[in-house]
């Protein structure tokens, strides 16, 4: 599980990041808001802890902007004590959870485990959906209206990766570390050719569902009037 902390203060993220670590998450850390915006919608990340004082932008921008992106990875707003109306306004655009300095880091940990498994309980369903497309991840069958397809192996991977992110763009290289378990340039090529099978099959299938290359970063799932 990975975590992004958008943190300014380097010693609380860094006490954040040694707690989380020791949980046995992976955790990157930004200091600088507007930074920290673009990694959060250029990579994927299971929960971002997300400051509201910081330089360059304001956490509260920050998470208006993920939401009007369609990225809904779980949020906790780390809020100051004196902020009081950050909660209401948090919650309101769409923030999982708050937390108030100071905190203790059990409370942290325990906040940041809550927010995760109401995420993993909506992931463990058996179907994935997006708009006319199903998956069911156990069996590999595709559906869109009345036709079926069963797909295995890579493509399920590769099309259930991008049905639990169907909101943002998939980072490639991710695509290919996690599906493939590699990570150079030249093997970016496989995701390639996996999503043109893919691709092949929703048209097979009569899916509306594209899924959109998006130049030097990755994919993502779309549908296209005709
Ligand atoms: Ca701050």
């Amino acid at each position: 599980m990975k975590i992004l902390i958008i943190e300014d203060e380097y010693s609380l993220a860094d006490a954040i990041a040694e707690t989380l670590k020791n949980e046995n998450f992976t955790v990157e850390i930004e200091t600088d808001g507007e930074e920290g915006e673009n990694n959060a919608l250029t990579n994927v990340y299971d929960l971002i802890l997300l400051d509201v004082m910081l330089h360059s932008k304001n956490g509260f921008e920050i998470l208006k902007e993920l939401r009007k992106e369609k990225n809904q990875t779980p949020i906790i707003m780390l809020t100051a004590k004196s902020e009081i109306y950050d909660k209401l306004n948090g919650l309101e655009n769409g923030a999982d959870d708050y937390i108030t300095k100071p905190f203790h880091m059990k409370e942290l940990v325990a906040r940041v485990k809550v927010v995760l498994k109401r995420k993993i309980d909506i992931e463990n369903t058996d179907i994935l959906e997006y708009e006319d497309l199903k998956l069911d991840i156990r069996t590999g069958k595709m559906k869109s209206q009345n036709n079926e397809i069963a797909i295995n192996g890579k493509e399920l991977d590769l099309l259930e990766m991008l049905l639990l992110n169907k909101k943002q763009i998939v980072n490639r290289e991710l695509l290919a570390n996690k599906i493939w378990g590699y990570n150079s340039e030249a093997e970016y090529n496989n995701v390639e050719v996996y999503v043109s099978f893919l691709r092949k099959k929703l048209k097979l299938i009569k899916s509306k569902v594209k899924i959109k290359a998006v130049r030097g970063i990755g994919y993502k799932m779309e549908v296209e009037d005709d």
